[in-house]
């Protein structure tokens, strides 16, 4: 029956990181001692304040649906929250809160992209990207960055990408999966580029904002010229640790905010209600109320950095921000690990799954096939103890 399928989802490639985390859960339910490190997701509870505020929604009926676009008072949280933290000015016309950034994400495509409209990828980018893109029928184009250039794209780079196609460039800073952040020159190098192709639309993915440690996120759309093709893309998923809640959000120019909302409409209605009104709580709290998990993720950062740099064969960059390393492990193709032949990363990826019971995802599903990443969301126990047994094995 499954040739009744359809030719889109055919095409379409299971999330490698969703995957990864399936088959870690299928192998701990078996008795095995997996540790997972595969997927992005803080391993913090949700603070006590913004659980609170769920359970008074809850107490207060918000029960029936919820404007497509939000609340207009989650909006004009939002919006605060963009004049805050990014000297942004988004009215709540130009705000639409989804299911998750994914489903933000999944609009800006549905209503961006025709038939073999080019999006240029910066490589590594995050697993979703170039499977929304073509489900959109548009066509990804992926700009190989390495770790000499901290996994970043450079203006000279960009411009070689470039074709009268091109109609928009996704990238998040700081990145999932190599944890580079985009200074303010870098982006203004890029934005100088894009000024001389006014077709071209920029995603930029900010999710990972608050979990930045050298400081100073830059969002591109406060860049001269860039606030009228930008879309920004945020969430409450990774600063909150909230990504069970499904809540994310864009700021955009007013034509793209209707039409996410219109295709919005005909697909899964407003976002959540309860969590809608526990988000406003989030965004309103200062940044300090979530400064011990940024804390805690830096010293995590700092500690595994230690520990890989001590394995032979793991070249690493340093990542500023989210909570990812994204080691190039490329010196171990070719080699037999106790009797098991390394090609690539996903046979490198497998390798560390079988024998190390560790979870990590390989680099390909992020348009790096030299990397694996491994997720630094865990305890300190559990990291020492992973990278022991990757040591282990090696
Ligand atoms: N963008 C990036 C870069 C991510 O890492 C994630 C993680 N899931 C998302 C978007 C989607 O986040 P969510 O749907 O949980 O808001
Ligand atoms: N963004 C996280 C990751 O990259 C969560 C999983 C997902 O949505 O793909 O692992």
């Amino acid at each position: 029956m499954s040739n009744h399928l359809s030719e889109r989802i055919k095409a379409m490639s299971t999330s490698a990181t969703l995957a990864m985390a399936a088959k870690a859960r299928e192998l701990r339910g078996q008795g095995k001692d997996i540790i997972g490190l595969s997927l992005g997701e803080p391993d913090f509870n949700i603070p006590e304040f913004i659980k609170d505020a769920a359970k008074q929604a809850v107490d207060d009926n918000y029960s029936s649906y919820s404007p497509v676009d939000g609340y207009a008072d989650l909006k004009l949280a939002i919006s605060n929250k963009f004049k805050r933290d990014n000297n942004l000015d988004y009215g709540i016309n130009q705000i639409v809160v989804s299911t998750g950034a994914k489903q933000s994400l999944a609009n800006i495509a549905m209503i961006m992209l025709n038939k073999g409209d080019e999006v240029i990828l910066p490589a590594p980018y995050w697993v979703s990207y170039s499977d929304i893109v073509k489900l959109a029928e548009g066509v990804p184009v992926e700009v190989p960055t390495s770790i000499d250039t901290d996994f970043k794209m450079t203006p000279a780079q960009l411009e070689a990408a470039i074709t009268p196609n091109t109609k928009m460039l996704w990238y998040s800073s700081p990145c999932n999966p190599s944890g580079s952040v985009y200074s303010e020159e870098e982006l203004k190098g890029l934005a100088e580029v894009l000024k001389n192709h006014p077709g071209i639309f920029v995603v930029s993915d900010e999710i990972y904002e608050h979990i930045n440690f050298r400081g100073g996120h830059v969002s591109i759309a406060g860049i001269n010229g860039m606030y009228d093709r930008t879309i920004t893309v945020n969430g409450v998923s990774k600063a909150f640790a909230m990504t069970g809640w499904r809540i994310g959000y864009i700021g955009a120019p007013e034509w793209v905010a209707k039409a996410c909302t219109k295709f919005q409409g005909q697909n899964t209605s407003g976002a959540n209600a309860i969590a809608q009104r526990a988000t406003i709580t989030a965004l309103e709290a200062p940044v300090s109320k979530i400064q011990f998990m940024i804390d805690e993720f830096h010293k995590r950062r700092d500690l595994i950095l230690g520990l890989l740099r001590e394995i032979e064969g793991f070249n690493l960059n340093v990542p500023e921000g989210a909570f990812y390393v994204f080691p190039d492990i490329s010196s171990f193709f070719g080699k037999t690990l106790n009797g098991t032949v390394i090609d690539n990363a996903s046979d490198f990826a497998l390798y560390l799954l079988e024998n190390a019971n560790v979870a990590t995802v390989t680099g390909e599903a992020f348009g790096n096939p030299n990397c694996i990443r491994i997720s630094y969301a865990a305890s300190e126990e559990e990291l020492r103890k992973a990278v022991s047994r990757i040591k282990a094995v090696l």
